[in-house]
């Protein structure tokens, strides 16, 4: 049986300090006790991710091509106990889970794709300009529990593939499929590219410290991402922060409710409302409220809540009860002013964090379900008649992550799009990341990119070479 171990310098490790329990949301029991990494084993791993890295960052564009066809290769021989691992421990349907390790294996090869050559930016009588994409040196990846393994894949295959080496700290609540993840790229690829550490934010701490460490890419909440950013600054390493989101989706009058709804219902509540671009407030014409309430309740209705092993099951349960305990704590608020629950609302009984899709109307901005991140199974439903008021009540808010606008009239849409302060608008879509579209926030939703192009050269630094002619 696999134990679950970090894995230093291409080597499995136990760790030494306090036992993490890794619980399955959907039953409530343990499937496995880990140990917190030590100090001295966080060192450790990044002191051999910083050894190997003088040898990784001088092997070829071919060189690593091939090593990322060899890492997607052997995740897809594993897909099903990786996803399985997934469910188990994060609680989505397995349909699900096997949709993350499918994405991850996309992003694996595309990303394999991508290069970093030099740009001749002068060629003149007086001098050759040359832009150079150097690598920085050893990348913290710190991650969340939502998607354990597809974000961990956003981290660490584009660090690797820009010259880099990784020490990837994965959440204490799904620690065990990134752990297995690192392992099986550890059979592919030289040891000590790629290490892993276990443990909770006492973990993540000394890495973001570290003096060794050169870059942090981290997705987590906005709290976490500025005690990241002050601890960075020891040593001015550059930062990726992909944090919460507070996502607004606007339907106009003229959106056609009958077909769209599902498509609403599902950006919002995807991976059960607990992913950081999905729809966490949604604004509807008055005109077409009533209907798109009644459309999406159906839709709610119809979902299948349970352990997302069975395979009639269509939704999960929240991943731990302190997430449930905020999504309870924002319904409870909301109704207290005046929200109506129009479906769901309340833990069924028995044993799991389980939590049906719940939908409340009659809210408006300045009430906590609307203002924070709910990050769970909870949509409010906002009336609005005047789209531009809408959209300037919603810009009020502190995230910038995504948005989006649903029209029939999509060059109307397009026209608002200017209006609204998000890293990502989509039209008549949400939650859409692609591997060569770059992603990110503003605001309080931090900064930088992923993916494509951008993603890629956020793990370089730029080296001018100026040779004069003359
Ligand atoms: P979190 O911030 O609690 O934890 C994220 C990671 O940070 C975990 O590995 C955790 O152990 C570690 N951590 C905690 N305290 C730390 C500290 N002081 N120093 C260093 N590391 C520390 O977030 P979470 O609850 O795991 O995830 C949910 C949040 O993540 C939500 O706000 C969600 O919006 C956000 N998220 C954002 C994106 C995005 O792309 N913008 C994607 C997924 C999740």
């Amino acid at each position: 049986m696999n134990t679950y171990q970090q894995c230093i310098d291409g080597k499995l490790i136990c760790g030494v300090d306090k036992v993490i329990n890794v619980i399955n949301p959907a039953s409530e029991l343990p499937i496995a006790d880990i140990r917190e990494s030590s100090l001295e084993q966080v060192n450790l791993a990044v002191s051999n991710a910083l050894n190997v890295f003088s040898y990784w960052k001088k092997t070829s564009n071919e060189e690593r091509i091939h090593t990322l066809r060899k890492i997607a290769d052997v995740i897809a021989e594993n897909k099903t106990e990786l996803a399985e691992l997934i469910t188990k421990e994060q609680g989505k349907p397995l349909s699900l889970a096997m949709l993350e390790v499918d994405a991850s294996i996309d992003w694996v090869n595309y990303t394999a794709s991508l290069s970093l050559l030099p740009k001749v930016i002068e060629d003149s009588a007086e001098r050759v300009v040359e832009q150079h994409y150097r690598p920085l040196g050893v990348v913290a990846s710190i991650t969340p529990w939502n998607w354990p393994v597809m974000i961990a894949i956003w981290h660490i295959i584009p660090a690797i593939k820009a010259g880099n080496t990784v020490v990837i700290k994965p959440s204490n609540y799904t620690p065990l499929s990134t752990l297995f993840l690192v392992e099986l790229i550890n059979r592919v690829i030289p040891p000590g590219v790629i290490n892993s550490v276990v443990g909770e934010a006492v973990v993540g701490d000394v890495l973001s410290r570290h003096a060794d460490i050169s870059k942090i890419v981290f997705t987590g909440s906005t709290a976490t991402g500025q005690k990241i950013m002050e601890n960075a600054s020891i040593n001015l390493k550059r930062l990726t922060l992909e944090l919460g989101g507070n996502d607004a989706a606007f339907v106009l009058a003229d959106a056609d409710v009958e077909s769209l709804a599902p498509r609403i219902f599902q950006a919002a509540f995807l991976n059960m409302g607990q992913t950081c671009a999905a729809i966490k407030r949604l604004y509807v014409h008055e005109s077409i409220y009533d209907t798109m309430c009644e459309k999406l309740c159906d839709i709610a209705k119809a979902s299948k809540v349970g352990d997302g092993f069975d395979s009639e099951v269509t939704f999960g349960p929240v991943q731990n009860l302190a997430q449930l305990a905020i999504v309870e704590e924002l319904v409870a608020d909301a109704i207290c002013q005046g929200g109506k629950v129009l479906c769901g609302g309340g833990r069924p009984a028995g044993s799991g964090f389980f939590y049906p899709p719940t939908l409340i109307s009659g809210l408006s901005d300045g009430v906590r379900l609307v203002d924070e991140e709910q990050f769970g199974p909870v949509l409010p439903i906002i009336k609005f008649s005047d789209p531009h008021e809408a959209i300037a009540e919603a810009n009020k808010n502190s995230n910038g992550l995504g948005s989006s606008v649903w029209s029939a009239d999509t060059d109307y849409a397009s026209s608002l799009v200017n209006r609204i302060e998000a890293g990502t608008t989509w039209i008549n879509n949400h939650a859409e990341v692609l591997p060569n579209c770059p992603f990110g926030g503003c605001k309080m939703s931090g900064f930088g990119v992923e993916f494509g192009l951008d993603g890629l050269k956020e793990y370089t630094y730029t080296h001018i070479v100026n040779k004069a002619k003359a």
